[in-house]
C-alpha cells in the first residue's frame, strides 16, 4: 500500500490549534449571539489590520461578496462586467445573477491572470453590442495578485470600476501592498480550501471607500437603515456566522506563518521542476498566497494517472473555461478570441499544496513527476 498524500490537509492545521478552536467555539455557545455576535466585528478589525485596508465587511461567502459590491455600484441589465474566461464560475455568476452581462476576456498563459490587451479591446467590443462597460473583475488566480496598475490604467481611462476577485489570493501582495488594500474594492472567500478558510462558508469585501463600506453594511443585512426593521434599499441576507468568525480569528493568528510555509513549498517545487515543466511565473513585484501550485503540461492524463497510482492526488482547475460551460456559452467575449484560456483548460494540473506538507512527501511528488 502506498500512503496517500493529501492535496490540501486541513487536519494537520486543526491539530495545531485545536485547543484554541475549542475555546473559541465554546465562547460562542456560551454567549449565544449566533448572528453578528462580537466575534464578527473583532474579526473584521483583525482583517483590516492584517492587510492594511481601511474597511473590511464580512459576508456569507465569496460569491455574495462580489454580488454585494456590484449591487452597491448599481450594476444591472445593459451593463457589461468584464471577467477572465479562465476562473471559477462565481466570478461570472455574480453579474449574471444581477441581470448584467459577464463579458469574457482572455488570460495570459504564464500568469493565468487577465490579459489587459484583451480587456482593452473587449471594451469597444462591448460598446458595439450596445452594452455599457461598467466593471472589470480581475481574478488573482491560484493566489497570484493581478497586475493592478496595468488593468487600472485601462479601466480608469474608460471610467470602469475595478473589483478584484481575491478569493484565492488573500495574503498575497503586489508591489509591497497587501491584497485588500488596492483597487476600488476587493473580495475574498473563506471557503475551507482557500488559503484562509473557515469550517463552512464565509467571505469579505475590502475597500478604502467609507461610503461603499456603509452601503455594503446595509446590503448584507436586507438593506437595513438606522434601525433593524427600517429597510432603505433592497439588500440580501449575507452575514458571516459568529461561529465562523470565532474560528477565523484563531486561524488568522497563524496565517502569516502559513503563508511562509506555502512559499517554501512553492520554492521547493520551483527549484526541482523548472526546466522540466512549465512552472508558475511570479515576477518580483508579486507575492502569491499559493492557493494552488499549477503546472502547464502537454500529457496531463498520463501524468495524472501516474501520480494517482503512487498515492499522489492532483486536480484540474479548471477543466473548462467559462465560455465552454453550457450555462455561460451564450455570453459575449473578446473579438480577439479566447484561445489561451481554452487551451489552458486542457493543460493545467495543480499539485498538492498546503502549509503542512512534509519534505518526504514533497520529495515523493517531485520524484514521480521526474520519472516521465
Ligand atoms: C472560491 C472562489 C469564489 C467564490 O467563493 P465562495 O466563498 O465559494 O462563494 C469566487 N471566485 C474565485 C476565483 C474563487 O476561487
Amino acid at each position: 500500500m502506498t500512503e496517500q498524500i493529501s492535496f490540501i490537509d486541513l487536519k494537520r492545521q486543526q491539530k495545531k490549534i485545536r485547543n484554541e478552536l475549542d475555546t473559541a467555539i465554546k465562547n460562542v455557545l456560551d454567549h449565544g449571539k449566533y448572528i453578528m455576535g462580537p466575534e464578527v466585528s473583532i474579526f473584521e478589525n483583525d482583517l483590516r489590520d492584517f492587510c492594511n485596508s481601511k474597511h473590511a465587511i464580512t459576508c456569507a461567502n465569496g460569491t455574495d461578496a462580489i454580488t454585494m459590491v456590484l449591487m452597491a455600484w448599481g450594476i444591472g441589465p445593459g451593463d457589461a462586467v468584464f471577467v477572465p474566461n479562465f476562473t471559477y464560475v462565481a466570478t461570472a455568476e455574480a453579474p449574471a445573477q444581477l441581470g448584467a452581462t459577464p463579458f469574457f476576456v482572455d488570460v495570459n498563459e504564464d500568469t493565468f491572470n487577465m490579459n489587459f490587451e484583451s480587456f482593452e479591446s473587449s471594451i469597444s467590443d462591448a460598446i458595439k453590442l450596445g452594452l455599457n462597460p461598467k466593471v472589470v473583475i480581475p481574478v488573482d488566480l491560484f493566489g497570484r495578485p493581478s497586475n493592478f496598475e496595468e488593468i487600472n490604467k485601462v479601466a480608469q481611462s474608460k471610467n470602469i470600476k475595478v473589483l478584484i476577485d481575491a478569493a484565492q489570493s488573500f495574503g498575497g501582495n503586489y508591489k509591497g501592498k497587501c491584497v485588500g488594500s488596492i483597487g476600488d474594492a476587493t473580495t475574498t472567500s473563506f471557503f475551507p480550501a482557500k488559503p484562509l478558510g473557515c469550517y463552512g462558508d464565509g467571505g469579505a469585501v475590502f475597500t478604502q471607500d467609507k461610503s461603499l463600506s456603509e452601503l455594503l453594511n446595509s446590503i448584507r443585512f436586507h438593506g437595513k437603515g438606522e434601525e433593524k426593521y427600517d429597510n432603505v434599499r433592497i439588500g440580501i441576507n449575507s452575514r458571516l456566522d459568529t461561529l465562523q468568525a470565532a474560528i477565523l480569528i484563531e486561524k488568522l493568528k497563524i496565517f502569516r506563518q502559513e503563508l511562509e510555509l506555502r512559499q517554501k513549498v512553492a520554492d521547493f517545487y520551483n527549484s526541482e521542476l523548472s526546466g522540466i515543466f512549465n512552472v508558475p511565473r511570479i515576477d518580483n513585484d508579486f507575492k502569491s498566497s499559493w492557493a494552488q501550485y499549477t503546472l502547464i503540461v502537454e500529457n496531463r492524463d498520463e501524468l495524472q494517472k501516474k501520480l494517482n497510482k503512487n498515492g499522489i492526488p492532483s486536480v484540474v482547475y479548471y477543466p473548462k473555461s467559462l465560455s465552454q460551460q453550457d450555462g455561460y456559452k451564450d455570453y459575449p467575449y473578446s473579438s480577439s478570441g479566447l484561445k489561451i484560456s481554452e487551451d489552458l483548460a486542457h493543460k493545467v494540473l495543480s499539485l498538492p499544496m498546503h502549509p503542512y506538507i512534509e519534505s518526504n512527501e514533497l520529495e515523493k511528488v517531485v520524484k514521480i513527476l521526474k520519472q516521465t
